[in-house]
């Protein structure tokens, strides 16, 4: 086995009961990460990358139905792993997460230093001045230095709200930080700062990240792969270099052709249509009935898994011979 290999997922699904039925929000995903790698999980919205991102970390809804293989965290199968021991030895220990819009959810009345220190007094017994002593180093390392660190959230700006989110995340000296969309809630100049704070954090700590966005353009900055997800599964797996120069899934392509571009003349163009729905999706490929090229095989059998070049994986016909 690969030394430097720290996650294996394999043939991991999750579904949901809903009223109208079952939705199958994750379907057999399989994706491996190296130490100091970044993942970036890219797809519309409802197409299971948030859903994926919880169910590694394994905070599951109450209406969670079924989960299904295996994840294996240093060939530690940390999915067959009762709550309690996942609790104490695996969440926020190893894996933690930041979530979407978390800096909306910081306690107003707390200032942000008991609110970074919090976990290691309450769940790992460390005394209170040692707790906000380790607190202030990592508001220091994000870029909240020691009087900010001193102040209620109100008094911060949203950049500086995601940066106690990302030290909360770090407190605990996690291995992997699962980033459900980071910046969605920033403008341009702060998103900028905080992929720049997330990527000097990646080198110096040498984290691996799951980045989760539905913002391409972002990715070239962090990733090292890519996953293309689609209707609940992984459709397109590739080095970030491939995912730009090489795209060969067809919603790939049509994701990135609807990506503007700084130079060029490129025209932008949107996916017709709407993603499907999780709890009947269509048979076969899950983006036949959106798709340009469909072929009658497209309609009733779902594609396998075409290896393209070395670690780079796509589950469409035309992928076979690159006939497109
Ligand atoms: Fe389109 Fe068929 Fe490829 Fe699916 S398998 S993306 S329907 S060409």
């Amino acid at each position: 086995m690969d030394d430097n290999l720290l996650l294996k997922v394999q043939d991991f699904s999750l579904s949901y009961r809903t009223r109208k039925g079952d939705v199958a929000a994750v379907n057999r995903v399989n994706f491996d990460l190296k130490k100091g790698e970044t993942l970036a999980v890219v797809g519309e919205s409802g197409c299971g990358k948030s859903s994926l991102a919880r169910g590694l970390i394994r905070l599951f809804p109450r209406n969670i139905k079924n989960v299904e293989g295996q994840i294996l965290l240093n060939n530690r199968d940390i999915l067959s792993l009762d709550e309690e021991t996942f609790r104490k030895e695996i969440r926020w220990k190893e894996m933690a997460m930041v979530f979407q819009g978390a800096m909306n959810s910081l306690n107003p009345v707390l200032k942000v230093v008991f609110q970074v220190a919090e976990p290691l007094i309450v769940h790992y017994d460390i005394d209170r001045n040692s707790a906000f002593g380790r607190a202030k180093e990592v508001l220091s390392m994000v870029g909240i230095s020691g009087a900010f660190a001193e102040r209620y959230p109100f008094e911060l700006s949203g950049g500086m709200k995601q940066r106690v989110i990302i030290a909360m995340a770090l407190i605990t000296n996690p291995k992997i930080i699962l980033l459900d969309e980071p910046t969605s809630a920033l403008d341009i100049i702060t998103q900028e700062n905080i992929m720049n704070l997330l990527k000097m954090l990646k080198k110096e700590l040498n984290l691996s990240y799951i980045f989760i966005t539905h913002d391409i353009a972002l990715t070239s900055e962090l990733a090292d792969k890519m996953a293309v997800m689609y209707a609940g599964e992984i459709v397109e797996l590739s080095p970030v270099e491939d995912f730009y120069s090489n795209p060969s899934h067809i919603y790939t392509r049509l994701l990135l052709d609807s990506v503007p571009t700084l130079r060029g003349e490129k025209k932008l163009k949107s996916i017709p249509g709407s993603p499907p729905s999780l709890i009947d999706p269509p048979s076969g490929c899950k983006f036949h009935p959106r798709c340009p090229y469909v072929m009658d095989i497209c309609k009733t059998e779902e594609p396998p898994f075409y290896k393209i070049s070395e670690n780079h994986f796509a589950r469409c016909y035309l992928s076979e011979d690159k006939k497109v």
